[in-house]
């Protein structure tokens, strides 16, 4: 069976003039997953989606979409859809002409596109506002339309860019769980664009991490969280620690370090707490070893309070063999 929504970019590269923003990348994605591309600002990541959408040409490189090579395709031809950061709604069409608009560009008559707008209304939870403006809506209404804009192409792959950024908190909350509910319902393939790791991980099937224009590590959230290939990406996905060991560095996630007041047989380090921060359900302990820096060390609120720890105490620390990972240089 063809897979529709299955990506394959092939040394896929974006130069502008000197600058290498994507590098001869190769990945694949398979259909019908949440795919995050995470990384750093200026690490090629809207480079990436906006080459895939045909937004931009590719300098050099393949994109494969259910093994039809659309490189140079233009963006309405390539079963891809894009929902951008400003949503870019036209402001003088109602709710609904923005949703049926790339419909009315096809030539599809009025009563057919209208119908299918009130249907990715009706998905995105706004039926009862098609007759409004855009500027009547609030901004995460906005994005609701300019996601059922996007989808009445029925695309085989939504590409989002930052999508949640310019949301306020709560809102970046509801509209994530929203967006995995869609691509679920849909069972499409999403490729979203942060450089938020929590979103990613709170999203994603599959995380390709990118850095400087080439891909770090790619795989599901909890491997690449737990065993980051990298220092790059032990750094930014955050929550580790990376020390020297006996043959390059290792990365021991915080919470995967027992901190002990006195010495145990398999303390590895002994080390001196600097600051103690209270994070409600846990307790990060920032400790200085003499030989590795400053540590951090995530324990369990219960566990801290039943035996606190004050700044200045030394303490012993101590971690699994297997929790350990070996970077790669
Ligand atoms: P990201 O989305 O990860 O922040 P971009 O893909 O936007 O990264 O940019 C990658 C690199 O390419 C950056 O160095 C950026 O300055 C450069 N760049 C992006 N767009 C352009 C452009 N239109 N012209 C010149 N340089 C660009
Ligand atoms: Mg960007």
């Amino acid at each position: 069976m063809s897979d529709k929504s299955a990506l394959e970019l092939v040394s896929l590269t974006k130069r502008y003039g000197d600058t290498i923003a994507v590098d001869a990348i190769d990945q694949k994605i398979p259909g019908g997953t949440y795919t995050c591309l995470l990384g750093p600002s200026g690490c090629g990541k809207s480079s990436t989606l906006r080459m895939i959408a045909g937004h931009e040409t590719a300098s050099s490189g393949d994109i494969v979409l259910d093994g039809h090579n659309i490189t140079d395709l233009p963006p309405a031809k390539r079963g891809t859809a894009m929902m951008f950061q400003s949503y870019a709604l036209f402001p003088h069409l109602s709710v609904t002409e923005n949703v049926a608009f790339s419909l009315k560009m096809k030539g599809v008559d009025k009563g057919t596109r209208q119908e299918r707008a009130r249907e990715l209304l009706e998905l995105v939870d706004m039926s009862a506002y098609g007759e409004r403006l855009p500027e009547q809506l609030s901004g995460g209404q906005q994005q609701r339309v300019a996601l059922a804009r996007a989808l009445i192409t029925k695309p085989s792959i939504l590409l989002l860019d930052e999508p949640l950024s310019a949301l306020d908190p709560f809102l970046r909350l509801r509209m994530r769980t929203e967006l995995k509910r869609l691509q679920r319902e849909l069972g499409i393939s999403f490729i979203h664009v942060t450089h938020s790791q929590d979103e990613a991980l709170a999203l994603a099937d599959h995380i390709i991490v990118m850095n400087g224009g080439l891909i770090e590590q790619d795989g599901k959230p909890q491997e690449v969280f737990d065993a980051p290939r990298t220092e790059f990406v032990a750094r930014f996905i955050g929550g580790h620690n990376i020390m020297a060991g006996e043959s390059g560095k290792l990365a021991v996630r915080a919470d995967r370090i027992f901190l002990h007041q006195e010495q145990t047989p398999d303390a590895a380090l002994s080390a001196v707490v600097r600051a103690v921060e209270y994070l409600g359900t846990s307790v990060n302990v920032a400790v200085e070893a003499p030989d590795t820096g400053e540590l951090n060390v995530t324990v369990g609120d219960t566990a801290f309070f039943a035996n606190p720890i004050e700044i200045g105490q030394s303490v012993f620390l101590s971690w699994k063999p297997e929790d350990a990972h070996s970077l790669a240089a």
